[in-house]
């Protein structure tokens, strides 16, 4: 705890005018001159304790083993109770500055639930809300405090954020106005140890403002070697859409090129922190934060993640089994490694949340996720991997669909697969859909060298009206996520048959197609914007959906040979069931849901260990379908 002295200079407060954090910064950063820092600067003493702490090898932990973090939020509202901030949009860019933080191996987590304070005077706050707010019985020593409040004045100015350490260094708190991820990590970056990347550069001593050719940079400045000399605030100092455009020099005569992109500056173009950023915080949060902890009872981490949409199209759904009763889980952070790197936070969802659809997720590879409860340090979830789908060209429309009238509805209603007569697979979207749909779990399986039909009946509003569309419709044989390659357009619509709310053309799977899947994808427009010839170009108005199509015969594999036992609940299910395995599972396994005509509908990927699975039915007609895990079967009614 000897670190601690290195607070003992004074209490250190540190603004964050707050336009710089706000969507008006596009105007304002034309006018950098505005800027008014309080009594932010880092003392050239205290910069040179930090330094000394930044650079002993005691002080860091080892590469990858995250610290984490305990946070105590508390929400200031009106003394009725009304206004605050709103805890999912809190959790959001907790989730956004863990990402910042995760190459630094610190990771922030709530600990309890949220304190709300109901108080007029201080949901607008001043310069000495903080004894008022840290004097509350809701403040706790043993962890980060973050207070969220409506404003925050001092001498008439309005900031964004400050952070806030006492002349012992035993208090440390936050003040947030703005819920943005950038100004939490800044904050935090403060109590951090992290000063301004502009710390010190109108310092009355010279010696204490950054050389650009950073030959003082470990006494001057931030302190930091790999960040530069940052002139923001200096008269001159001008920027344009985040280029800095100024001209003016240092004691040297050498010309200031700042890192606009570092988020220990307010040049507001970018969330980034150096290596020895990242180095100081690891060695502050070793030492003077070693004693951070959570006293509160840690949720149960959930269980059976599982994931879907990989491999051929739509971006991979989870789900998980929510364990947490007491205490209850605010929420879950959502993390993803790619290949074999580090696991990083990308997005955060609510209480008795236990889905997300990952749109963030990178397209053809390899990714593995994991969740666990925002006010958990480390209660995680099974890791389970998938390989994400292939991406294809968007499909977008100048102008909504209205839904609501019969003469904007142009829509697509069912489209249907055949063989001679008998349908192989019938995809039904009642309803007046938005203008891209993707549906990763409904494949329909076409053998190579067998001639279908295709037919798409258009969406039909109110008693049966069509309006007059153009229809178009390719499949990705060679499933190399383009549409253009020669035989690939299945259907187009011409002048002469516009007229129609049925289309219909044959096609024949190439004998030679490679098993795997590919993707069909149907668009429509309305009639008077003409033929569809392009599968990517925006249209003026109407749907493209895209429905995964698998080639090749069903091959059994390996992992069809166990048979574990199983139980539905509830059965018959609507919404959803759960599959709950006699025993965990000894190996990776799949569970596949057929339909009455043994067509698959459904599949989940079952990791080693799981015990059971939830299976999402939405979309799917009602009537009977089987459930099987391994060589096990089960009829599962769907409602
Ligand atoms: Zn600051």
């Amino acid at each position: 705890m000897q670190a601690l002295f290195y607070f003992s200079n004074t209490r250190i407060i540190c603004w964050v005018i707050i336009f710089f954090f706000s969507s008006t910064w596009a105007t304002l950063a034309q006018q950098p001159a505005a800027f008014r820092c309080g009594t932010a600067n880092f003392t050239p003493n205290r910069l040179a304790v930090l330094g000394r702490l930044s650079r002993t090898p005691q002080a860091r932990s080892q590469a990858g083993t995250v610290s984490y973090v305990p946070l105590r939020l508390h929400i200031v509202r009106r003394a009725d109770g009304s206004g605050g901030a709103n805890e999912a949009v809190l959790y959001q860019s907790i989730a956004e500055t863990n990402r910042l933080f995760g190459p630094g191996d610190l990771q922030l987590f709530v600990c309890g639930s949220p304190d709300y304070i109901n108080s007029d005077a201080l949901y607008n706050a001043t310069g000495t809300s903080w004894s008022a707010l840290d004097n509350l019985p809701g403040y706790s020593n043993a962890q980060l405090n973050v207070y969220y409040v409506n404003s925050l004045t001092i001498n008439n100015y309005s900031y964004g954020g400050a952070a806030y350490i006492n002349s012992t260094g035993t208090q440390r708190s936050a003040l947030i106005v703005d819920n943005l991820a950038r100004v939490l990590a800044h904050e935090v970056g403060h109590l951090f140890g992290l000063p301004h990347t502009f710390n010190n550069n109108d310092s009355a001593n010279p010696t204490e403002r950054e050389l650009v050719a950073r030959t003082n940079c470990t006494t001057a400045g931030d302190g930091f070697c790999d960040t530069a000399a940052d002139p923001f605030g200096l008269p001159g100092a001008t920027t344009s859409n985040c280029t800095y455009t100024g001209s003016i020099v240092d004691a040297q005569g050498a010309r200031y090129a700042p890192d606009m992109h570092n988020n220990m500056s307010y040049w507001g173009c970018g969330t980034q922190y150096t290596p020895e950023q990242y180095a100081r915080m690891q060695a502050v949060s070793q030492t003077s934060y070693s004693n951070l902890n959570c006293s509160q009872a840690s949720p149960a981490a959930p269980t059976a993640l599982t994931v879907i949409g990989g491999g051929c199209l739509g971006q991979p759904q989870l789900t998980w089994r929510n364990n947490a009763t007491t205490p209850v889980a605010l929420g879950y952070f959502i993390e993803r490694a790619a290949g074999s790197g580090s696991f990083t936070a990308v997005a955060a969802v609510g209480a008795g949340v236990n889905s997300f659809q990952d749109y963030s997720a990178p397209g053809n590879v390899t990714v593995e996720y994991r969740v666990k409860p925002i006010n958990a340090a480390n209660a995680y979830s099974n890791a389970i991997s998938i390989t994400t789908a292939r991406t294809y060209c968007p499909a977008t429309y100048s102008a909504a669909t209205t839904c609501a009238s019969p003469t904007g509805a142009a829509g697509l209603g069912t489209i249907t697969v055949r063989q001679g007569t008998s349908t192989v697979f019938a995809w039904n979207t009642p309803g007046c859909g938005p203008p891209y749909s993707a549906f990763p779990g409904q494949a329909v399986r076409l053998l190579p060298g067998t001639t279908y039909s295709l037919e798409v009946r258009l969406f039909t509003f109110g008693q049966g009206v069509v309006y007059l569309q153009h229809v178009s419709a390719w499949l990705d044989y060679n499933q190399n996520g383009s549409f253009t390659d020669a035989g690939e357009l299945l259907l187009q619509s011409t002048p002469a048959t516009q007229q129609q709310a049925v289309f219909t053309s044959t096609f024949t799977v190439p004998a030679g197609v490679s098993s795997g899947c590919g993707v069909l994808r149907v668009r429509t427009q309305s009639a008077g914007s003409g033929i569809i010839t392009d599968p990517c170009a925006q249209l003026s108005w109407g749907e493209t959906q895209d429905r995964p199509v698998l080639f090749g015969t069903v091959t059994a594999t390996t992992t069809l040979t166990a048979g574990p036992t199983f139980a539905l609940l509830p059965n018959p299910a609507a919404g959803r069931v759960i599959v709950k395995l006699g025993n965990a599972l000894l190996a990776p396994n799949s569970l596949v849901l057929l339909d009455a005509t043994g067509r698959e509908a459904r599949q989940l990927s079952l990791p080693s260990g799981a015990t059971e699975a939830t299976l999402t039915l939405t979309g799917l007609q009602p009537g009977l379908y089987l459930v099987r895990v391994g060589a096990t079967t089960a009829r599962l009614l769907v409602e």
